[in-house]
């Protein structure tokens, strides 16, 4: 038997917010831009939930970017819409694994209340109610305990997909130290509501399009190694994805390649956009990324993080990094 949370924060916050949802008539479940396995799973999840749990109301769910093919396995993904073309007004907004109203993409429908639930450290506040848990594994296992408090008996294989996805793609499958033995007593919670994880992965990781490998081979092919600093990275421009016809959604974890290797503490992998780069920074042990991400406007986690820049010369850009990574191995 798993036993609720017993978090003063998350009780607090759920008392609140059911007081706000059951005033509301209309809802909307959104998050960050491009979003990924926990901005959707997480949302999903407690969409999926809200919707049970108030059959009477008026409940969307909506992202800016749409839903990459390898989480269009997720149960209910057919529901979400694009944010951009809502024209609504809502009574609550919310948003979910999004440090920065920024980080939405686009502007969010008026709404009585905005709710953020999140689990970034670093952060700005723009709701009215937040819950912020960090460190946390994922705004998936936050949502789970906010969903197991309410109602345990409403959690469905459907929820329990989407949840279990988030915390497995947040956590590089269970790999990151925010995982904790709560976290596993979740997952082996969400185990028991019938669903398999091989179908989980094999939708992640082995629904490849050919394009994809064409790309990853450019990409590793421009591996670039500094020794002194630990620094890898690669980078992928506009010309190659149109050449293969693909998407940043083809692009995705490209930047383990570059973790990877031995004696490589921080990795970067670049991908052109019209405005320059977006930038995606990981570490192995022991860099903070998130905070080498903040010097540029981004943000993120210990091991995971990004930014967006104008700068648009790739050289021009590995030695602002390299700058960078140079004074903070100093300070450390
Ligand atoms: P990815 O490299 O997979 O796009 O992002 C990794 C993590 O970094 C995300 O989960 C998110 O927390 C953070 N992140 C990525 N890009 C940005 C950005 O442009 N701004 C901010 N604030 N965070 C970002
Ligand atoms: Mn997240």
């Amino acid at each position: 038997m798993l036993l609720p949370t017993k978090d003063k924060e998350i009780i607090s916050f759920v008392d609140k917010f059911l007081k706000i949802l059951k005033n509301s008539k209309k809802i909307l479940v959104t998050g960050h831009k491009n979003p990924d396995g926990d901005a959707i799973g997480s949302g999903l999840g407690l969409y999926i939930f809200l919707r049970k749990l108030f059959k009477e109301k008026d409940i969307k769910i909506a992202f800016k970017d749409k839903v990459p093919y390898f989480l269009k396995f997720l149960p209910y993904s057919e529901d979400i819409v694009s944010l951009e073309s809502i024209e609504d007004t809502f009574d609550a907004i919310i948003v979910v694994d999004t440090a920065d109203i920024k980080r939405v993409g686009c502007k969010l429908p008026l709404a009585k209340f905005i709710i953020e639930i999140d689990h970034h450290k670093e952060r700005e506040k723009f709701g009215n109610l937040s819950l912020v848990k960090s460190p946390l594994s994922s705004t998936s296992e936050l949502v789970f305990e906010v969903i197991y408090l309410i109602n345990p008996s409403l959690i469905d294989t459907n929820i329990a997909y989407n949840i279990y996805t988030g915390i497995y793609t947040d956590t590089a499958g269970f790999s990151y130290e925010t995982v904790t033995q709560r976290t596993f007593e979740i997952a082996a919670y969400l185990l028991s509501k019938n669903i398999n994880p091989r179908i989980i992965f094999t939708n992640l990781y082995e629904q490849n399009p050919i394009r994809k490998l064409k790309l990853l081979k450019l990409a590793l092919s421009r591996i670039k190694v500094w020794e002194d600093i630990k620094f890898s990275r690669t980078y992928i421009l506009l010309e190659d994805l149109k050449k293969y016809k693909a998407s940043y959604e083809d692009t995705e974890s490209f930047v383990s390649y570059p973790r990877s290797l031995k004696d490589v503490e921080i990795a970067a992998f670049y991908l052109e956009k019209d405005f320059g780069f977006k930038v995606s920074l990981r570490s192995k042990l022991f860099f903070n990324v998130a905070k080498l991400a903040k010097k540029f406007g981004g943000g993120g986690h210990k091991h995971a993080a990004g930014f967006e820049t104008n700068i648009k010369n790739i050289e021009l850009l590995d030695n602002i990094l390299r700058k960078e990574i140079s004074l903070s191995l100093k300070i450390v």
